[in-house]
């Protein structure tokens, strides 16, 4: 709805971000046109804070890439005529190679309505489980050690607790830069309680640290028996909740025994551990001393062949201590996607059913099939997605429907599950931008809307179902997702199954579901939302599940009376054995590769590589690596660098950096080929997986890595965008008005002033060209200006060690070049060193590390604080005050 709220500022909607599972609820107007984004004061999550992505939300609000219309092989076409094909296709192959052959793969990016008929389509009415999501990617061990423990994919933990707790223990997740307004609340619980210690426990220095009492950079995969030894520390020290353990908890003697089994003595575990005896007694007396302790865990524990046992780790500890459905305590696992977990809910997995149901579970299945009316009810799990493109290529799957996900570039052993992908007999692929790595492969391809555009429920990481509400039409003939769905079943003959007029029709269905037969046996239920009329589905206010009518608010924390979802009503504490990852580090490949995910950006780029402000913190694909390290392989920083496992490889800028122990690279997930030659991570990243959860192994794949000599190195910049995909080496990023191409050769151009005019078209009327070729440095520059405006300007170097791109790409926003800058242009730098403002380190505002640094020493500025007073840097969204941090120290001399 639409509301006035000043002279030219309208407010358009009250929504939730896009990105991460924080959730947080955001406000957009529209002020002169322009549409804008900030944090919503009253929303739970966030109370009114944004981290760099959401505050640039409103810079991905246009049309440009979207997919606007159905296409069959290449060829628009009508929706008519798409479901026709689809539905014949569907068909056929289920009659030629059985139901099974016929699969879909959805998202953690859709709405729950979205993902509660695609399941529905396929457990009821396909009529097996070969649909998973991409939160097998980041989740699914979490949902499995959270059901052996407490027999539901419960997190019973909220935000609140946050600001309840005296300790919190930060294990495998970068915080400051994955869930960056958890980061944010708990600096302000730092500030608000002098009691609160934070513990990170990472292998890498990440810029969570900077708000550590305490740094634990274990040994990589050690968590377990990290864990183990914490179990058998509370034991020895007497930390035990008796009551709790005698009335409400199974199986600590076995948990106990296996972590004796594997811990050892404090001084053996410490060094297994990678850390120093002293720093391991310390935690663990932090950890027993205070009792109101919260352990924060996300994809370092999630993302590992044994990542299941990892979080049952976890949770022991909290069990055997009685730390758990209390105020400020307890285990709670950090999300990744906006709707990881209301994929979960409507039984997204292909070993779960809808409303946290058991597809093993004779009574569950009659129940759904029930409530759905449907002529089939999955019974058997169906592939999890690593096994699902394995069934593509062993010509078990024959037909696959991507939705709202891009596995071409996120799934491990990338290059493998291309292959799938093209191999597959008939693939659709449903997504809202036109060109991505796996729309690219479809034989169809179906326009969906996407924020903005879309309207449903989405749930957090603390369990809050919130809005996404709609403020903008879909271009083109874009549809919601449920809608493509439901449309899609009615054509195949399931008509009055998939008859919804809206969102909130299948909403109230789903809720009904949730509710039916439950008498609280079952920890998902929502049947308070079952009769929700428009203006109350229109006005839902974020509520954490469960929401019933004994509690229709819904339920902040779980397991407050101490009863759990097992059989036996208890919570289980599992024995566990730890466990080494799947493939080890050998003479050919000595390193650990670990990937995750940049401040910036958001996993394959399609919105987030759009905004120019997220394109400036990383700019290009990287590889980071210990100093040690870079000089044992030859590698000095900036080199371009292969990166090779025994699955693919990458071509990638080495970043040559302390924070990153010896034996391991850090790469980003984010770049796939829509933005550079050769740096799709999960090409080299290894298979292997958990094998109760399915989760692979992202953490940990064997490389090695070396040093590529190019015969030339460059960047262009341009306010058109080229095409490149000829050059070598290339990497595409978006700046301010402009398009920036880090670029490398091996073979230097016979003369380089025609190659650079036809690479820029410095051959039309008007262009007046400006170049410089030093013969002995092998060095050429050159810009194409049309009247005194900037156009495009190309560096050539033998080497990487170029001029810096900032005061050039800041060039481009001005109409017309003074004398002074045309002058000094090709020399890449300003006679001003201050016109230089350096590599972007506030989104936010555009401010610059030479800004910044200038600032500290010219003003004696002593705190981050200050540095906002003076240049406004951290002071809107905050994601940069890590490295305001670590700047203040470098300037002062610190490090
Ligand atoms: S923390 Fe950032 S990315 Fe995550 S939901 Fe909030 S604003 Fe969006």
């Amino acid at each position: 709805m639409t509301k006035s709220v000043g002279v030219s500022e309208e407010i358009l909607s009250k929504t939730t971000c896009p990105y991460c599972g924080v959730g947080c609820g955001v406000i957009v107007s529209r002020d002169q046109g322009e549409y804008k984004v900030r944090g919503n004061p009253d929303h739970p999550a966030n109370l009114g804070r944004l981290c760099s992505k959401g505050a640039a939300l409103a810079e991905t609000l246009d049309d440009e890439g979207r997919m606007l219309h159905p296409q069959i092989n290449g060829m628009q076409s009508t929706w008519d005529d798409a479901f026709e094909l689809m539905g014949r296709r569907f068909q056929e192959i289920i009659a030629e190679h059985g139901r099974d052959s016929v699969a879909m793969y959805v998202s953690g990016q859709i709405l729950t309505e979205d993902y509660y008929v695609a399941n529905k389509l396929m457990k009821g009415f396909i009529g097996n489980a070969n649909i998973d999501t991409n939160s097998r990617l980041c989740m699914s061990s979490v949902v499995a050690g959270q059901k052996r423990a407490f027999g539901s994919d419960s997190v019973p933990c909220c935000y609140d607790d946050i600001d309840r707790t005296n300790l919190i223990v930060l294990v495998g997740s970068n915080t400051a830069w994955c869930h960056p307004v958890i980061y944010q609340r708990i600096r302000q619980a730092q500030k608000n309680n002098p009691n609160l210690d934070v513990v990170v426990i990472d292998p890498r220095k990440t810029a969570t640290c900077d708000i550590a009492s305490m740094h634990l950079a274990i040994t990589a995969g050690s968590d377990a028996l990290l864990f183990n030894g914490l179990l058998t520390y509370l034991n020895d020290k007497g930390e035990v909740n008796k009551p709790f353990i005698d009335n409400c908890v199974e199986g600590s003697d076995s948990a106990l025994n296996a972590a004796y089994e594997s811990s050892a003595e404090m001084p053996t575990l410490a060094k297994k551990c990678g850390l120093e005896l002293d720093e391991l007694e310390r935690f663990y007396a932090l950890f027993a001393r205070k009792e109101k302790v919260l352990t924060l865990y996300s994809q370092g524990i999630n993302q590992s062949s044994s990542g299941t046992d990892k979080v049952n780790s976890i949770i022991n500890c909290h069990l055997l201590s009685g730390r758990i459905g209390r105020p400020g305590m307890g285990a709670f696992s950090l999300t990744g996607q906006p709707n990881a977990m209301g994929g979960r809910e409507v039984g997204g997995l292909a070993n779960q059913l809808a409303a946290h149901m058991e597809l093993e579970n004779k009574d569950h299945r009659n129940l759904v099939q029930q409530h759905w009316q449907s002529p089939y009810i999955a019974s058997k799990a169906g592939y999890k997605a690593v096994d699902l493109f394995e069934a593509i290529l062993d010509d078990k799957v024959k037909a696959l429907w991507v939705i709202g996900t891009n596995p071409a570039v996120s799934m491990p052993n990338n290059n493998r599950v291309k292959e799938a992908l093209s191999h597959c007999e008939f693939l659709v692929v449903q997504d809202c931008m036109q060109n991505t790595d796996t729309a690219d492969l479809a034989h169809v391809l179906l326009p969906a809307s996407t924020w903005g555009e879309r309207n449903g429920m989405v749930t957090n990481s603390e369990r809050c179902i919130s809005r996404q509400r709609a403020f903008r039409e879909p271009p083109g003939v874009a549809m919601a997702d449920w809608q493509i769905i439901s449309k899609f079943a009615q054509t195949i003959g399931h008509h009055d199954a998939f008859d919804y007029a809206s969102s909130r029709e299948i909403f109230n269905e789903y809720a009904a579901l949730s509710g039916k037969e439950n008498n609280g046996t079952r920890d998902f239920d929502i049947s308070a939302c079952a009769n929700l009329d428009e203006k109350a589905y229109e006005s839902f206010v974020p509520s954490q599940w469960p929401i019933t009518f004994k509690n229709p608010v819904g339920t902040p924390r779980l397991f407050e009376d101490g009863h759990f979802f097992t059989p036996s009503g208890k919570a289980q504490m599992i024995p566990i054995t730890p466990r080494a990852a799947v493939n080890p580090t050998s003479d050919k490949y000595p390193l650990i590769l670990n990937t995750g995910r940049i401040r910036d950006q958001w996993h394959t780029m399609t919105r987030t590589g759009k905004s120019p402000t997220l394109s400036t913190h990383f700019s290009e694909a990287f590889v980071q690596l210990h100093p040690k390290d870079a000089k044992k392989y030859n590698i000095i920083k900036d080199d371009l660098v292969s990166v090779v496992s025994a699955w693919g490889d990458v071509t990638v800028r080495a970043i040559v950096t302390e924070d990153i122990p010896m034996g391991m690279v850090f790469s980003s997930m984010h770049w796939n080929d829509q933005y550079a030659s050769n740096a799709l991570i999960d090409s080299v990243v290894n298979p292997a997986c958990d094998p109760i959860s399915g989760q692979p192994e992202f953490k940990h794949t064997p490389v090695s890595i070396l040093p590529i000599k190019k015969a030339w190195y460059g960047f262009l910049l341009s306010r058109r965008q080229l095409d490149l995909s000829t050059q070598d080496y290339w990497n595409l990023n978006k700046g301010n008005g402009l398009w920036r191409y880090e670029i490398a050769g091996n073979e230097t151009p016979k003369v380089w002033s025609d190659n650079a005019r036809n690479l820029l078209c410095a051959n039309e009327d008007k262009v007046s060209w400006m170049e410089y070729f030093d013969q002995s440095a092998q060095t050429y520059r050159a810009a194409r200006l049309v009247g005194d405006k900037l156009e495009s300007c190309i560096f050539i170097s033998p080497n990487p060690h170029l001029p810096s791109r900032d005061w050039l790409m800041a060039l481009f926003a001005k109409t017309s070049l003074a004398d002074k800058e045309k002058m000094f242009l090709l020399s890449g730098r300003s006679n001003d060193a201050s016109e230089d403002a350096g590599a972007n380190i506030c989104a936010c505002f555009g401010v610059g590390k030479n800004t910044i640094v200038k600032a500290i020493k010219e003003k004696n500025i002593n705190t981050v604080e200050d540095i906002g007073k003076s240049l406004q840097a951290g002071t809107n969204c905050g994601s940069c005050i890590p490295e305001l941090t670590a700047l203040l120290k470098e300037a002062k001399n610190l490090v």
